[in-house]
């Protein structure tokens, strides 16, 4: 907002919780929105507050603080500015990010118990830590197969007692967002919605982390704006997914931005991973990619795995064969071992 000032206030390693007390105290006695991030060091307030306000008070002679700083980017708390440290979210029992890779994968979509299963059974086997499969399906036409909706939650919610893989789904209405909160592991927000910005606002507010898909048409900034709507209502939990933009070009469906993923490592704290799927949008690019997003330092990706893609409801001609997702694993830990990366 204009007016608005947005700083950060970074602790002196030997500060104690009252010096950070005294000055989330002073921030609220100037109605300051203040977001504490505690590293492993010291501790970094990010605040946004009245410019005249927040620039009158003298912090660096506040006990304990060692620098004010400004933040000139437009998004603060997602910022490595903010936080050097990455961050790593906890999908259910998985850590991702800050070296824990995420091997995602599953159905595009939940069409039924028996192809839910043979797909997480396989996906398991070969070696993935979290689910991946939709109830709600946000199609290109409205005629299009659009999801089994709460019956699709509750096979995921089985799948996932059954081969103790956390899941993540797709949530397109923000009506939706406390019935999902009650079964999902991670809550998906498509490409599609990644401007969605009420759906963002309700995501930030509920308890569960949010992987946030780029928009086909969005920048990084933009798009790490987006990130900024659901941590400054207070989820911290973000997973980010590139997954192609759309360019001139047309042999593949959109784009994979593999430069996105060493540009938002120097700009965000957030871990970031790569959808090689829904980017190239065809069965024999998505090993390939797949190999570039771990060469490329991403921290896991997402793949649509189906054990019969000529019958699938959903985006057949992209799912990979679970045997071909076990070669996709091989290739993936091998590559990893030699950037001295446990996948
Ligand atoms: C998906 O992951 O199933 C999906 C629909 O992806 P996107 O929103 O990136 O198109
Ligand atoms: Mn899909």
């Amino acid at each position: 907002m204009p007016g608005d000032e947005s700083l950060i206030i970074v602790m002196q390693t030997t500060a104690d919780r009252s010096d950070v007390e005294h000055v989330l105290e002073r921030l609220a006695d100037i109605g300051a929105e203040a977001h504490v991030s505690e590293g492993s060091r010291r501790t970094v307030i990010g605040v946004i507050g009245d410019r005249a306000q927040v620039q009158q008070l003298p912090w660096e002679a506040f006990p304990g603080v060692e620098r004010a700083v400004p933040v000139l980017k437009p998004f603060k708390f997602v910022s490595r500015d903010f936080q050097a440290e990455d961050t790593v979210v906890d999908v259910g029992t998985t850590p991702v990010g800050g070296g824990h890779f995420a091997a995602i994968a599953g159905p595009c979509a939940v069409e039924s118990r028996e192809l839910l299963f043979a797909s997480a059974e396989a996906v398991m086997k070969a070696g993935a830590n979290i689910l991946r499969g939709d109830a709600f399906k946000p199609r290109t036409s409205p005629y299009s197969f659009q999801g089994l909706g709460e019956a699709g939650l509750e096979l995921l919610a089985e799948a996932r007692e059954q081969f103790g893989l956390p899941f993540v789904v797709e949530v397109v209405d923000p009506r939706d967002v406390p019935l999902v909160v009650g079964y999902a592991d991670m809550i998906r927000v498509g490409t599609r919605n990644m401007a969605n910005f009420p759906l963002l606002s309700e995501l930030g507010k509920q308890p569960k982390p949010v992987m946030l898909k780029r928009g086909f048409t969005a920048t990084i900034e933009e798009w790490l704006n987006a990130a900024e709507y659901i941590y400054k209502e207070g989820n911290h939990n973000i997973v980010l997914c590139e997954r192609g933009i759309r360019t001139f070009e047309t042999s593949t469906r959109n784009t994979l931005d593999i430069s996105a993923v060493p540009v938002i490592k120097g700009l965000s704290h957030l871990p970031i991973i790569v959808d090689p799927s829904h980017s190239g949008g065809k069965r024999e690019l998505v090993i390939p990619l797949a190999r570039a997003a771990v060469a490329v330092g991403a921290d896991g990706f997402m793949v649509d795995v189906h054990p019969a893609p000529e019958t699938a409801l959903v985006d057949g001609p992209q799912a990979i064969l679970p045997s071909e997702f076990e070669v996709m694993m091989d290739q993936a830990r091998a590559l990893g071992a030699a950037m001295g990366l446990g996948i």
